[in-house]
């Protein structure tokens, strides 16, 4: 595995995490079922316990055998070494291992722990991510280079010292990693920070100085918008500079809320930035003063929700109906000129225009849409273009 679909030429992956108990398999059964119908490619579960390493294997048998491929990632801590052992179930069904060094053993016992991980990595062909947390740092190292630091004639701020640990600490543990005898092209690295510019800094260095894959995102983005525009803003800017095989988008969901939606958020970087399509893209104008009516807001939305619907469906019938965008504006003034960029787009009206609704489908006025049941009328021009132009896969 490794390179081949992680890093190098492959498609930048969309990962997520369960935050279900891996140990009550159903529920993790049906949250990955659902983040891998989002669109993650990739899934990572904690393994923290034996409980939990004993139901990996059941959660992979009980997914294939519901035709949910995704691969599922281990994340293991302090225990992982002992847990591997004794479940070696859990390693094989596992696609690939993520291993903290910062929180790998205490003291003497870290390099033999982290050394036993890596050997079980061996063994059973797997892939493994080194993922630094800054918030897990490891804390022998760091007090060493602060050491340094302050015994120089010149000593660098201590934020920058910081940054250097987080580098260090992945590219030592990588390199221990391959003298250990885990090829290199099995190697992924990470090195979270919860800091916009603490990430630009730190994965600009580390692309620097390796050709390691690497998983990019911000660890505890946080809750709501904030999660999504400090996450969007850290990894924009990476991904912009070619950097990055791998995102996630660590979305503290609401009380309640739905997991999916950081899969969602990390798709849309994504396709925003022109880097991968994943689902049809509806173009909506901010809305004015020369749209009273919340019309075409909830046209806008109803086709965003409808497309979102049908993308399971579409995505296996129509070879690249992904690409497609619609356009629903709110009034002539930027209407038509949008929609006719758009492959569908209307225009509603505006206060005081005519009650009518142009559609223009590449490029061309083809039907202006009035009465009562503009939103249904268009929905179904929608189906019509995306039968028409995208050719069906034979099935
Ligand atoms: S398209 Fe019309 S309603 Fe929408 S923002 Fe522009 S001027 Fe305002």
């Amino acid at each position: 595995m490794g390179k081949h679909w992680i890093g190098g030429d492959a498609p930048i992956l969309v990962q997520s995490m369960t935050n279900t108990d891996t140990a009550d398999v159903e529920s993790t059964v049906a949250q990955v079922k659902a983040l891998a119908r989002a669109g993650s490619e990739v899934v990572r579960v904690t393994v923290n316990n034996d409980e939990a390493a004993a139901a990996v294997p059941k959660i992979r048998e009980r997914l294939d055998a519901q035709g949910i491929d995704v691969p599922l990632v281990g994340d293991f801590h302090f225990n992982g070494h002992k847990l591997l052992k004794a479940h070696p179930a859990c390693a094989e069904a596992l696609a690939k291992l993520r291993i903290n060094p910062g929180n790998v053993g205490r003291g003497s016992k870290r390099d033999p722990q982290f050394a036993e991980m890596i050997e079980t990595a061996c063994r059973f062909g797997k892939p493994v991510r080194i993922g630094v947390n800054w918030g897990s740092l490891d804390q022998d190292l760091l007090t060493r280079m602060m050491d340094e630091n302050s015994a120089r004639p010149d000593p660098v701020p201590a934020v920058d010292v910081m940054r250097e640990a987080i580098v260090v600490s992945a590219l030592s543990s990588a390199a221990r990693a391959v003298e250990l005898g885990l090829p290199a092209d099995r190697i992924v690295i990470s090195a979270k920070v919860s800091g916009v510019q603490d990430l630009i800094a730190v994965y600009r260095n580390l692309a620097g100085r390796c050709e390691y894959p690497l998983h990019v995102g911000l660890t505890e983005a946080g809750m709501g918008s904030k999660g999504i525009v400090a996450s969007t803003a850290g990894i924009g800017v990476l991904l912009q500079e070619g950097i990055g095989d791998t995102i996630r988008v660590s979305l503290t969901p609401e009380p309640g809320g739905d997991r999916t939606q950081e899969v969602i958020v990390a798709q849309e970087i994504l396709q925003t930035m022109g880097l991968r399509a994943f689902t049809p893209m509806v173009i909506a104008c901010p809305g004015c003063g020369r749209t009273t009516s919340t019309f075409f807001q909830e046209l806008a939305q109803k086709i965003q929700g409808h497309i979102r619907h049908r993308m399971p469906e579409w995505r296996k019938h129509h070879v690249g109906v992904e690409d497609m965008t619609v356009a629903v504006m709110g009034c002539v003034v930027n209407g038509p000129g949008e929609s006719k960029h758009a492959n569908i787009g209307i225009s509603l009206p505006g206060t005081g225009e005519t009650p009518v609704a142009p559609v223009y489908e590449d490029g061309e006025k083809t039907v202006t849409l009035k009465g009562e049941r503009i939103a249904e009328d268009f929905q179904e021009l929608v189906e019509r273009y995306v039968e028409r132009t995208y050719a069906r896969v034979a099935s």
